[in-house]
């Protein structure tokens, strides 16, 4: 164990399910909490009310399981207002927030009159120079304050992030953010370093579209006198057409479970998209923690591509061990079996179809009669073992003078009803003497 483990958190939203970007960021979050032994906090941030749903969080919790990503403790926002509170109470009294008083209309308003004169339209912190007494007479008029976060202007906000190297930023370009609404609610961006804070989170991992957000929320965790975090913000992904699809903006878990696609090769694709690693059918997820690297990630765009998340996903379940797959298999299979029929599928749910070919019933294709009639009576005749393919087609060959696709392919046409399949040995073995021989039955 080091001195400081690492704790990360994974922060959605349970507004909706998670998207492919959100499974992205949980991934890339827990391999690296696997890769220095440390701390997989899951947090809801559920300060909106009205957005927030139970289901979304049972589907939040469903998905991470179904990733089998270990959650070492849950966070919810909504039940940590007493520590916002508090927090908000020592920025106030430090002049860090302060409130304002203009309507949606009235910023929408002067933004666009800052916009006509080419100017960046940023906040002139109106609120910050209002007297007691102008305050006094618009709270007599009804209005209630929202209270925006206060940057200190003097210098540059700069930092090194593990993804997007040396970061920099200009504090006079960017507004005073809103921490809270009329109503007293909380927006994300204050409760989100309070509870970095609080957890003790030492790496804030999510999306480049945050680096903004990070750059604010730097000067936030020096308000409240905290060590920041380090950041690493991962480039965006985007499809072919350029930006991110809006298919692949709502496609989740049951979208890839619907395309067969099985966890391990939604991590394996996922933890190496836009990395300089390559994206390989690993075995076990162990290969993915070993190697992961900040360094590897690139800055651009990530390209997503379902067809190679499938092709993936195939490869990796031509390896998959039958403990991998065994309480989705059909009834009767053996470890043997998967073995055996494992490299005849393109997903998992295909191994029914494929496990009728040893179960049966199946549709035998007997084309050639007299040679298939001789088979059976060779096959008939033969001491039944496991090496009895060998020894049935040896007879046969000599016997007919046959051999390699004319001799083999018209006895799996006859078992197996296919063309192509599994390896005929073994399967010949599985099929059994008695289903062979009717299957090998000429109909009269
Ligand atoms: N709830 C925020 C989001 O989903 C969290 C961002 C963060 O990781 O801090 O974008």
């Amino acid at each position: 164990m080091t001195e400081n483990p690492t704790v990360v958190r994974f922060a959605p939203s349970p507004t909706g399910f998670l998207h492919v970007g959100n499974l992205r960021t949980a991934i890339i979050n827990a391999l690296f909490a696997e890769k220095t032994g440390g701390r997989f906090l899951l947090r809801l941030d559920d300060t909106d009310q009205a957005r927030s749903r139970e289901e979304y969080v049972d589907g939040i919790r469903r998905d991470l399981a179904w990733l089998g990503i270990r959650v070492d403790g849950e966070e919810r926002q909504s039940q940590r207002t007493a520590a916002y509170e508090a927090a908000f109470e020592r920025l106030k009294t430090a002049g860090r927030v302060y409130p304002c008083y203009e309507t949606a209309e009235e910023l929408d308003i002067r933004r666009k009159i800052q916009l006509s004169r080419g100017l960046p339209p940023v906040y002139d912190r109106a609120g910050l120079k209002l007297t007691d007494d102008e305050r006094a007479k618009l709270e007599a008029e009804g209005r209630r304050p929202h209270w925006r976060f206060k940057l200190e202007t003097d210098s540059r906000i700069a930092f090194d992030d593990l993804v997007q190297g040396h970061v920099s930023m200009d504090p006079a370009s960017l507004s005073d953010p809103v921490v809270r609404r009329e109503d007293g609610s909380w927006l994300y961006m204050l409760p989100s370093v309070i509870d970095d804070v609080d957890m003790g989170i030492t790496h804030v991992v999510r999306g480049q579209d945050h680096l903004t957000n990070s750059a604010v929320q730097l000067q936030m965790f020096e308000a409240l006198g905290a060590k920041p975090p380090a950041f690493a913000h991962l480039a965006l992904l985007s499809t072919k057409s350029g930006e991110l699809s809006k298919r692949l903006g709502s496609a989740g878990v049951e979208h890839y479970k619907a395309l067969g696609v099985e966890p391990l090769a939604l991590i394996a694709y996922l933890a190496r998209l836009g990395t300089s690693l390559p994206i390989e059918p690993v075995t076990d997820r162990q290969a993915l923690v070993e190697t992961f690297d900040w360094s590897r990630f690139n800055k651009a765009n990530a390209l997503f591509d379902e067809a190679d998340l499938t092709t993936l996903n195939t490869k990796i379940l031509h390896h998959l061990d039958f403990a991998d797959v065994q309480d989705r298999l059909p009834e009767g299979m053996t470890a043997e079996d998967w073995l055996l029929l494992r490299g005849n599928v393109n997903r998992l749910d295909e191994i029914a179809a494929v496990w009728k070919i040893v179960t049966g019933p199946i549709a035998p294709v007997i084309e050639d009669v007299a040679f298939i009639e001789t088979a059976r009576a060779v096959l008939d005749a033969l001491p039944w073992a496991d090496d009895i393919w060998k020894r049935w087609t040896g007879v046969l060959k000599e016997r007919t003078g046959r051999k390699g696709k004319e001799l083999f392919l018209p006895l799996r046409l006859a078992l197996t009803g296919e063309a192509h399949g599994p390896e005929m040995g073994p399967l010949l073995v599985r099929i059994g003497r008695e289903a062979a021989l009717e299957r090998l039955c000429v109909p009269q």
